[in-house]
């Protein structure tokens, strides 16, 4: 038993365990962010619903355990040292239609199979961090759509329902949110406990791909290999390993909706965890140093990740790091660099210099997705595989140069055979994206576009 279970102490005197002060709940600086300028707020009708809101979530269970938001935090620091790497992804926004045991699924085991290829190919343990339980916000570049309607904020807000009363934000709409996410992370934890992640079942899925999928027949070589590494694991013996048959996933969402996260922070011995997920992060349109969300996240002990657009300094990230992680304490920060294929060559070389001349110890992160959206001819909101991969190249590339490890991807990602993100070896073009478009924000790797991508880096890392 982690030492801390013994100090378990809540703001409220409800639950039982000993209660802290006003002062002492004061000193942990939670609500600092309400007096702050912030960017993206919800424009919420009524704030004394807000308030009925908070009072609920106040006490309900959390999402995650302490526990289990330091273990991922004690493995991020694995990668930051270069001795791991992080996976990341999963929808863009989830919607509670969509949060359903087959969707879970099918994205838990994509995620799964792209972990199996790049675990081999970065000889390295790969920290699965899927976005999910808790992905229901979003930051949105315009106030209105393109119908004039207010714009659709995540489920989290309100309703993608081309309907103005629809759009209207709803505060009750977090309790909601709440229990889809407690539901999906019970339903993970029990299947991928219970075999569904099983190595032996997870390379059979990806055999599947590589004897099947246009893209496979590229990557037979590898998937040979990893093919015959596990025949040699069987030899030896290994076969029935705990390691093998369970694998822990971690949850991430970005915290951009602070009346939701604020409740879900509780006070556990000396510290202050937001319980909402094991990872939190703050988006590139909500990153200002002296804003609200850096506020938030700077007092909670989770992992966290801040996005990195083109426009980032170096001198900004050397701030970050001073303020988000003033003990330099390894896996705590993640950055994000979300440049765009034609920029990361350029600008990111300059933030990891300086931030590794600082002696900051972060993980980097390469989102490949936030930076090459474009609209399709038919007005779809698309990527191109091929962008994806070369800003997956360059941020290699980068940290080859340099001598940094390159810790990690973020992608969004779903399961299923979606039509969103254009080419790949299936080839989709324009024309085919409104044959199954079902994103409800941003295009997502469908599920052998994402398979390519990890035997692609794989092919990258084993060199
Ligand atoms: C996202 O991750 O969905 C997102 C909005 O990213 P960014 O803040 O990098 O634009
Ligand atoms: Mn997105």
């Amino acid at each position: 038993m982690p030492e801390q279970w013994h100090h378990f102490r809540y703001p409220g005197p409800e639950i039982g365990h000993q209660a802290l002060t006003q002062d002492e709940i004061d000193a942990f600086g939670l609500d600092r962010w309400r007096e702050l300028p912030r960017a993206q707020t919800p424009p919420w009708p009524d704030p004394s619903v807000v308030d009925e809101v908070a009072s609920v979530l106040n006490t309900v269970p959390p999402i995650v355990a302490p526990y289990e938001v330091d273990q991922l935090r004690d493995r991020l620091a694995l990668v930051a040292d270069g001795k791991a790497f992080l996976l990341q992804g999963g929808d863009c926004a989830e919607t509670f239609a969509d949060n359903t045991e087959s969707h879970l699924l099918a994205n838990a085991r994509t995620l799964l199979q792209m972990a199996v290829v790049l675990t081999y190919g970065a000889s390295l343990p790969v920290v699965k961090v899927g976005r999910v339980a808790g992905q229901y916000t979003k930051p949105r570049s315009s106030a209105l759509d393109a119908l004039g309607l207010p714009a659709y904020r995540g489920d989290m807000i309100n309703s993608l329902d081309p309907d103005p009363q629809a759009r209207i934000a709803d505060p009750q709409r977090m309790i909601r949110a709440y229990a889809n996410a407690s539901s999906a992370m019970n339903m993970l934890r029990a299947y991928l406990g219970g075999g569904m992640a099983d190595l032996h079942a997870v390379h059979d899925w990806n055999k599947g791909f590589v004897r099947d999928s246009a893209a496979g027949q590229r990557y037979e070589a590898i998937g040979r290999e990893i093919d015959r590494a596990m025949g040699f694991m069987k030899a030896c013996g290994v076969n029935d390993d705990e390691a093998l048959r369970s694998v822990t996933l971690y949850c991430s969402h970005e915290a951009l909706a602070l009346e939701y996260e604020r409740p879900l922070t509780r006070i556990v011995g000396p510290r202050a965890y937001g319980l909402s997920g094991h990872f939190l992060w703050v988006g590139e349109r909500t990153r200002q140093l002296d804003g609200a969300h850096i506020d938030y996240i700077s007092r909670i002990a989770n992992p966290i990740g801040v996005k990195l657009g083109p426009t980032t300094s170096p001198d900004y990230a050397i701030e970050l790091c001073e303020k988000l992680n003033p003990d330099n304490i390894p896996g705590r920060l993640t950055l994000i660099a979300r440049m765009g294929n034609g920029k990361v060559r350029e600008a990111l070389p300059a933030i990891v210099e300086k931030v590794t001349a600082s002696g900051a110890r972060v993980v980097w992160q390469c989102d490949p997705m936030h930076g090459n959206t474009i609209e399709s001819s038919n007005g779809y909101k698309t990527r191109h595989f091929d962008r994806i991969v070369d800003e997956v190249l360059g941020y290699f590339a980068v940290h080859r140069d340099l001598g940094t490890h390159p810790g990690g991807l973020h992608v969004e990602l779903t399961g299923e055979d979606v039509t969103e993100c254009l080419g790949g070896a299936q080839a989709i073009e324009d024309a085919d994206l409104p044959g199954r478009y079902e994103t409800a924000c941003d295009p997502r790797l469908n599920t052998q576009q994402s398979l390519e991508l990890a035997f692609l880096v794989a092919e990258m890392l084993r060199g």
